[in-house]
């Protein structure tokens, strides 16, 4: 039997060879999800692979009569009805290792970029000046770089920031001692890093843990000198907090790429603040992550229309 695996959203092709090399697999794209092909190519999909930009709600899984894994290439899984999908007995999967080095390259380089104010420098080089006098940044070298949450991308970041001769040290209540030796990294606890770090860097996930765990009274506790680094998740930092922080001095500079609200609204007090510099969620944005995501959901979709095993979704647990 033919498995049909609709893919939408312009995920990467060229990472689909999973299903696209395997004999027993269609694989059938159409780009806009709300056309009238696609739900006519839903009409006998076994499985639908999206990013972002497609909503997988419950009308599009009801007409989908055949459907049995839906497949997100890349990490968040919000605009996937998984309480729909679940009350039907269909797979979601996603696609949380393919990012890990696209984003951890992405903190290097607001690391760097905040250091040493590439993005000032390069802004006033395009108003036609040559300003060599207001741009002396700090070098990383013989540097602390404090971690809060170290599991993929934060490890990734540790060995690269260890290249640069900083020393690491990672708060992370999950984590043993004898993974942060083998990072080259020790653990310490939260009010360690925010009193001693020259950087600190967040890779927690959003959760009831973590929700502002930079806060006010966090960012308060940090050398006057320090750099605040945030590519992992909005929430996680108190963005008016920071704001205040910055335009205060309170600390030397940040850089996100991640907000509370995403697009980040044009009053937010995060815009026009000094020594900040901000990407619109670029962690995972590029070509090799992209391949990389799609690949991984399809080996997931595959191993499933293979063999029947839905253990790698993440709603797993619910699906019996
Ligand atoms: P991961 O699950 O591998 O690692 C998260 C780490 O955080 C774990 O080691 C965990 O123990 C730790 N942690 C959990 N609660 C904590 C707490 N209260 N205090 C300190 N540490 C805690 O996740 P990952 O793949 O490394 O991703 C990290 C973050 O980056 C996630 O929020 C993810 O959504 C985000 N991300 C962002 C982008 C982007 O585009 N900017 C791309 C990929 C991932």
């Amino acid at each position: 039997m033919m498995h049909r695996v609709v893919v939408t959203d312009g995920v990467a092709l060229s990472g689909l060879h999973p299903l696209t090399g395997a004999p027993g697999f269609e694989v059938v794209e159409v780009i806009d999800s709300a056309s009238a092909e696609f739900a006519d190519a839903m009409r006998e999909a076994a499985a639908l692979i999206v990013r972002s930009a497609t909503t997988v709600s419950a009308p599009i899984i009801e007409a989908a009569p055949a459907l049995r894994a839906i497949g997100r290439a890349g990490v968040g899984v919000d605009n996937v009805d998984i309480p729909a999908a679940t009350a039907r007995g269909i797979a979601v999967y996603n696609a949380p290792g393919g990012n890990t080095i696209a984003a951890a390259e992405l903190t290097m380089a607001l690391l760097l970029a905040a250091a040493r104010m590439v993005p000032e420098a390069h802004h006033s080089m395009m108003q036609g000046k040559w300003d060599r006098g207001s741009f002396t940044g700090v070098q990383l070298k013989g540097k602390t770089l404090g971690l809060i949450g170290a599991g993929r991308i934060g490890g990734e970041v540790a060995s690269r920031s260890l290249a640069f001769g900083m020393t690491v040290l990672i708060y992370d209540p999950y984590l043993t001692a004898e993974r942060a030796d083998a990072l080259g990294a020790r653990l310490a606890d939260l009010n360690e890093i925010l009193e001693t770090a020259d950087f600190v860097s967040i890779h927690v996930p959003l959760t009831e843990e973590t929700r502002g765990i930079v806060g006010r009274e966090a960012l308060a506790a940090l050398k006057s000198s320090a750099f605040v680094i945030n590519a992992s998740r909005g929430g996680v930092l108190d963005e008016e907090a920071l704001a205040d922080a910055l335009r205060s001095g309170d600390i030397a500079g940040a850089a996100l790429d991640v907000y509370e609200e995403e697009p980040l609204p044009d009053d937010s007090p995060l815009r026009g603040a000094p020594n900040l510099v901000l990407t619109p969620h670029l962690g995972a944005s590029t070509i090799e992550a992209q391949i990389d995501v799609a690949t991984e959901v399809a080996e997931k979709i595959r191993h499933q229309l293979d063999s029947g095993d839905t253990s790698a979704a993440i709603n797993a647990a619910d699906l019996l």
